[in-house]
């Protein structure tokens, strides 16, 4: 039994390619998050490839501007309610669509919706088994964001921190949507370890960036307030990289600075990292 279990593991992950990602806090104590994203289905060759690299370090999103302020108000997040969780990161949701549409507008690119799945315990997405520790994962096979409500956050809510995390999730989102991800991913697959690192890095921070840039169309208002917004950025400074010894999501202080950059620009073109010095992206 455990053979077959073991050859059927080893079959599924080589027919997937199933890349596990991570992330970090979502509440005010420490937490450890982690995603999982599938690959589109057909690799594409050297010459798509580089033709594709322009999709990420030249994507029409660049030049859109900054993200609309379409008056996100989630409400309030009260402890101890899963529905609660549920309307308010239904609401965040919303807020996300109505600016990265607008954004999509602006650069002509077509633009979907993601979906959204609030879970409690531990499921398989189709892009793999859930990992242990995950509190969030984007699935771009089914265009779905998983985020998972642990009983820390259900008893102590961070509502910035819940935020911060759904924005980032729905950065990558828009990273498949707008094709950045069809060059990330072809680009993987033939690379080495350290240049799989650093486009790992690359879409890591650029997740991070956009989840910043639309935060801080809330700057000022009870959800980010200075002082959380700052709490947060420090939090990520110290111990954004902790858990990630391989370095697959940038140094915390490279975290903290993406974040910064995109919460004062508060502009997808910010946001390039795939355009940026390799020394900014450590
Ligand atoms: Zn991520």
């Amino acid at each position: 039994m455990a053979l077959v279990a073991a050859m059927l593991a080893l079959a599924l992950a080589a027919a997937s390619l199933v890349l596990v990602l991570a992330d970090v806090a979502t509440t005010s104590t420490e937490s450890a998050a982690q995603q999982l994203a599938s690959p589109p289905a057909a690799p594409a060759d050297g010459k798509r490839a580089d033709a594709g690299r322009a999709l990420a370090t030249r994507n029409p999103l660049y030049k859109t501007g900054r993200l609309t302020d379409v008056d996100c108000d989630p409400g309030d997040l009260p402890a101890g309610s899963i529905s609660a969780y549920r309307r308010f990161l239904t609401r965040v949701t919303a807020c996300l669509n109505k600016a990265w549409a607008a954004q999509f507008r602006k650069a002509d690119l077509p633009f979907s919706k993601p979906r959204l799945r609030i879970i409690t315990t531990k499921v398989k997405t189709p892009c793999g088994l859930w990992n242990a520790g995950a509190d969030g994962v984007y699935c771009s096979t089914d265009r779905t964001m998983y985020l998972m409500i642990s009983r820390a956050q259900l008893r102590n809510p961070f509502p910035l921190g819940i935020s911060r995390l759904i924005a980032h999730e729905y950065g990558h989102h828009v990273q498949q949507t707008s094709g950045i991800w069809s060059y990330y991913w072809a680009a993987r697959s033939g690379a080495g370890k350290a240049r799989r690192l650093q486009l790992s890095r690359n879409s890591e921070l650029q997740a991070e960036c956009f989840s910043a840039a639309f935060m801080s169309t809330m700057k000022g208002t009870r959800l980010v307030t200075d002082s959380d917004w700052a709490y947060t950025v420090e939090w990520f400074r110290k111990n954004g990289a902790k858990g990630w010894p391989q370095n697959d999501h940038g140094k915390g202080p490279t975290q903290a600075a993406w974040m910064t950059r995109g919460f004062n620009r508060g502009t997808p073109g910010a946001c390039n990292t795939w355009a940026a010095q390799a020394r900014n992206t450590l």
